[in-house]
């Protein structure tokens, strides 16, 4: 339990201006925005709300910090970041409590965000020292090939909500360590966390113009003259289809390289050889975490009918027992959804699984109390063809439909758009591993209900995306191939 002078003290502790060009900065004409605290409604703070000629500043700041940046040694850069990582280490409740305040999740969860999102500091530093090239004889004998990695230039990162530091870690960490400087537009409803970790990476070293930030609720207005820029070199872009969809059509103007994490519709297929316990186990991992809000939560759950009943009653008495309430209160499990839209979201489809069949065990609609509560909700035979099978829910909602045969599982499992991760139970090895080359994802968790690793190439196929972040991956997508000719040295 944290008391309210916790929460006014890392309140006053957050910077608010824009960072451009190694300042604190007012946005042009003062122009300032609420940030809420979704367990309330009520005003945390107010941030700078960045205009479209604020972007080009800060962009202009990160062309003119660009060459000095790649050409700093990699053990500085590194050093950086490991000193940014140790800070954050140093400030661990602060930052979980900013994270809960603006955000809305249980202060455990934030807590392990920290964990997990600040070892994409700690990674990456390793990472800066290790970027390598090749030396090579041509199949002739004639020439010499060499092959070296650059830095791709400045950079845009767009991030959203759900995960407010490791989703600017994840790009932040690997263009610094590759030596490019960066952008960062925070999502609007929750860019408290960017702006306290731009300070903590400022006063680790970075130099000025490295590392700009600008906060908006004009996204749209200020993206534009950003990918517009012939002078901004790569877009990396966490958040929805649609939008991840029209800023590729944006960057397709100046060629831009891309990294895009974009939607899922993770399919959790339960087998009837599975361990049915650490099934149930895992499904409160892939679901209720984020309380449901994150790209990689099982969105559909596909259980054999053998299991389906054991599976249902045992993940219902689960759910049942799940504490709700305001991220910031002991032992809390299930804190707000982010706004209003969120919760009109999830009514929405359940409604829909309903009137087409589905049984309702446990939940199933908004909560009477302050702020955007959605109740732990478990709908059961959810027919073919409902909405909540094919669009991604991003709240507390399981929906659990059966199947006969390992063909439908992997039908069914496959039959969307999306393809970010999918979720297996079975104790079959020759199963999980046809499992593994069958599912059209980017990433599965194998008897595992959480997959985010720093280390791990996280990202997906089909409309979930476009290349990799953390893991060896991660730096290559900040970094350009060059490839150089010379003749034998012999000739
Ligand atoms: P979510 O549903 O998670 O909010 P969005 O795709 O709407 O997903 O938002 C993710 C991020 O993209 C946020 O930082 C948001 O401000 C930004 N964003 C939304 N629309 C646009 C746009 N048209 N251009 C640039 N950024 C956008």
């Amino acid at each position: 339990m944290t008391t309210a002078a916790d929460e006014a003290k890392v309140l006053a502790d957050v910077p608010t201006g824009l960072l451009i060009g190694g300042t604190w900065q007012d946005a042009t004409g003062g122009r300032r925005f609420d940030v809420l605290d979704p367990s309330t409604g009520s005003t945390l703070v107010s941030v700078a709300d960045a205009s479209p000629e604020d972007a080009v500043r800060a962009l202009d700041a990160a062309v003119g910090a660009q060459d000095a940046w790649a050409a700093t040694a990699p053990r500085t850069r590194s050093d950086i970041l490991r000193r940014a990582w140790e800070a954050v280490q140093a400030r661990r409740d602060d930052i979980a409590l900013l994270m809960t305040l603006e955000m809305g999740k249980p202060l455990a969860e934030s807590l392990g965000e920290v964990t997990y999102g600040s070892e994409f500091l700690r990674w990456f530093s390793e990472e800066a020292v290790r970027i390598t090239g090749r030396y090579g004889v041509n199949p002739e004998g004639t020439g010499r090939t060499i092959v070296s990695q650059h830095p791709v230039g400045p950079c845009y990162l767009i991030t959203p909500w759900n995960f407010p530091l490791a989703m600017a870690t994840r790009k932040i960490a690997p263009a610094l360590a590759a030596g490019c400087t960066v952008v960062v537009k925070p999502a609007e409803l929750t860019p408290l966390t960017t702006l306290y970790v731009a300070r903590l990476l400022e006063e680790a070293g970075l130099p000025p113009g490295v590392l700009n930030v600008v906060p908006t609720t004009t996204a749209a207005a200020i993206t534009e003259p950003l990918l517009a820029d012939r002078r901004l070199r790569k877009l990396s872009f966490t958040g929805s289809t649609p939008v991840g969809v029209k800023l590729l059509q944006q960057a397709a103007g100046n060629v831009l390289r891309t990294s895009m994490e974009l939607g899922g519709n993770a399919p959790f297929v339960v087998f009837d050889d599975a361990d049915v316990d650490a099934a149930v186990e895992g499904a409160m991992l892939a679901k209720f975490r984020n309380i449901g809000q994150a790209c990689t939560a099982s969105n559909r759950f596909l259980v054999h009918e053998a299991v389906a009943d054991e599976f249902a009653d045992k993940l219902t008495a689960r759910v049942q027992a799940l504490p709700i309430g305001r991220g910031t209160d002991e032992g809390v499990r299930i804190g707000p959804l982010i706004n209003e839209a969120a919760v009109g979201k999830a009514e929405e489809l359940v409604q829909d699984a309903v009137e087409r069949g589905a049984t309702v065990r446990i939940g199933g609609g908004p909560i009477d109390r302050p702020g955007t509560f959605y109740s732990p909700t478990v709908l059961d035979r959810v027919p073919p063809g409902s909405d909540i099978l094919r669009t991604e829910i991003f709240g507390p909602v399981v929906g659990i439909a059966r199947f006969a045969t390992e063909d439908d599982a992997v039908r069914l499992a496959n039959n969307t758009e999306y393809g970010l991760v999918s979720y297996v139970y079975t104790k079959d090895l020759a199963r999980g591993q046809r499992m593994i080359e069958r599912l059209e994802t980017g990433m599965m968790g194998l008897n595992a209900g959480v997959i985010s690793n720093a280390s791990a190439p996280f990202g997906g196929v089909k409309q979930s995306g476009i290349g990799r972040e953390g893991g060896f991956e991660g730096i290559h997508e900040y970094l350009s191939t060059k490839y150089t000719m010379t003749p034998s040295p012999f000739a």
